[in-house]
C-alpha cells in the first residue's frame, strides 16, 4: 500500500499525505508510519508513477504477434528488424539491441548495435529494461519515412503488456512507447511487436543478447536515469522486512507478564470458541484494560485504584485470585491444577518464562477463569 501511494499521480490528494505520515510525531502516530520507517532506506520520491489508465479505451493498440511467424514484408518501403534483449546481473541492469535496416530501392542491409546500462538491479528489472530499450530506440529512428518496423523479444510479458496495457509497473515506458509509435505513424511508418520464443534461433536477438551483457559488465557505469519500478522496488522490501517475533518495548507489559509467547498463534486458539462475551471478558483479562479501578483509575474513569474490599489494588491478579469479596466463584478455577495456583499465565492461556517449549494453553481452565469472572458480574459495563 505504501509503495502503491508513492506511484499515484501527484494530483492524487493521498499521494500528497505521505509527507505528512513521515513527520516525526511521538504520539498519534499514524500506523503507517511504521511502514514508511521500515522503507526509510528507500528513496521512494524516485518511485515511477502508475496512473489509472494507460491508454484511452479508444486508442488503438499496437499489433503484436506472439507465436505464429511470418516473413517481413518486402515492400516498396524500407524495412527495419530491431531486436530488444535485455541483461540482469552484477547488481546491473541492462539492455541491448541490434539493428537490421534495408532504405527503399535499396538491396544492402545495414547493421547497428547498442547497448545501455540503465540502472541498479535494485531499481530495475528485465521487463522493464527491454520497453526501456523499446522506447530508446523508437526514440532514435523518428525521422524515418514510410518503413515497416518490427521489433523483436523474447520476453513475453513485454510483448502482452504492449498489447493490453493495464495500471501496471513500468507504464511510464508504454506510454513513451505509444507517443513515439503515434509519431512514427503520422510519417507513414508502421510499427509492429513480435515475440520469439528461446528455442527459435534468431541472428539479430543474439547479437542484442551480446550487447545486454555487456551492459552489465561488472565496471559498467550507468547511462540514463529511469524511474524506480515499483514492482521491483516492492518485492526488494518485502524480502527485507522480516516479521518481528517481539511486541515493541513499552507495549503491553501486563500482557507480556501474562504470556511470554506473545505474539503468536495460540491466541487464535484461545478465542476462537469463545462466544463474544466470553472473549471480552478474556480480553481485558489477558491485556489488563480490565473495567477494575486499577486499570479505571489509570485512564481518569475511577477515583481510586482500591480495590472495594479495601485490602489492595484492584489489579487483574487481586481480582482474580485473591480478593475476598469473591472467594465463592473461585471454586471451580481451583479444580484444574494444584501446582498452579495464582499463576496468572496458566489460567489466562499465556507461557510462564518457566514453561518449556512443549508449552500449549490449558483451555479448560482458561474456560473456568472466564467463567469465574463473567459471574461476579465486576467487569460488565453497568
Ligand atoms: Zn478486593
Amino acid at each position: 500500500m505504501w509503495t502503491d501511494m508513492y506511484t499515484l499521480p501527484e494530483t492524487n490528494p493521498l499521494r500528497r499525505g505521505t509527507d505528512r505520515i513521515r513527520k516525526f510525531r511521538r504520539y498519534h502516530r499514524s500506523p503507517l508510519y511504521q511502514v514508511a520507517d521500515a522503507l526509510r532506506h528507500i528513496d521512494m520520491e524516485t518511485l515511477e508513477t502508475i496512473n489509472p489508465f494507460t491508454l484511452a479505451p479508444w486508442d488503438e493498440r499496437v499489433q503484436t504477434d506472439v507465436g505464429v511467424q511470418h516473413e517481413a514484408q518486402t515492400e516498396a518501403g524500407g524495412y527495419m528488424q530491431v531486436a530488444v534483449s535485455s541483461s540482469a546481473r552484477n547488481e546491473l541492469v541492462g539492455s541491448g539491441v541490434a539493428i537490421e535496416k534495408r532504405p527503399p530501392r535499396n538491396r544492402k542491409l545495414k547493421h547497428k548495435a547498442l547497448s545501455t546500462t540503465l540502472a541498479a538491479r535494485v531499481e530495475q528489472n528485465p521487463f522493464s529494461a527491454e520497453l526501456a530499450a523499446m522506447a530508446h530506440v523508437l526514440n532514435t529512428v523518428t525521422g524515418l519515412k514510410g518503413y515497416t518496423i518490427t521489433l523483436l523479444t523474447r520476453n513475453k510479458a513485454a510483448v502482452l503488456t504492449l498489447r493490453n496495457p493495464r495500471q501496471q509497473s513500468g507504464q511510464e515506458f508504454v506510454c513513451r512507447i505509444y507517443k513515439l509509435i503515434k509519431r512514427l505513424q503520422r510519417n507513414g511508418n508502421h510499427v509492429q511487436f513480435r515475440w520469439i520464443s528461446t528455442s527459435e534461433d534468431n541472428k539479430l536477438l543474439g547479437l542484442a543478447k551480446e550487447q545486454a551483457r555487456a551492459a552489465t559488465q561488472e565496471d559498467a557505469l550507468l547511462q540514463e536515469r529511469a524511474p524506480r519500478m515499483k514492482s521491483t522496488t516492492l518485492n526488494l522490501a518485502r524480502s527485507q522486512a522480516a516479521p518481528r517475533d517481539t511486541l515493541p518495548a513499552g507495549v503491553g507489559k501486563h500482557a507480556k507478564r501474562v504470556d511470554a509467547a506473545l505474539p503468536g498463534k495460540h491466541t487464535r486458539l484461545l478465542y476462537d470458541r469463545l462466544s463474544w462475551k466470553e472473549a471480552t471478558v478474556l480480553a481485558q483479562l489477558r491485556t489488563g484494560m480490565a473495567r477494575l479501578n486499577g486499570y479505571l483509575y489509570r485512564i481518569n474513569a475511577a477515583d481510586t485504584d482500591q480495590c472495594a474490599c479495601g485490602q489492595a489494588k484492584e489489579t487483574v491478579e487481586h481480582f482474580l485470585f485473591r480478593c475476598r469479596k469473591w472467594t465463592t466463584h473461585r471454586t471451580d478455577m481451583l479444580q484444574h491444577t494444584d501446582t498452579h495456583r495464582g499463576n496468572l499465565s496458566f489460567y489466562l492461556g499465556g507461557k510462564s518464562p518457566s514453561d518449556n517449549e512443549k508449552w500449549a494453553p490449558h483451555l479448560d481452565a482458561v474456560r473456568a477463569s472466564i467463567r469465574s469472572a463473567i459471574a461476579t458480574g465486576r467487569l460488565e459495563a453497568t
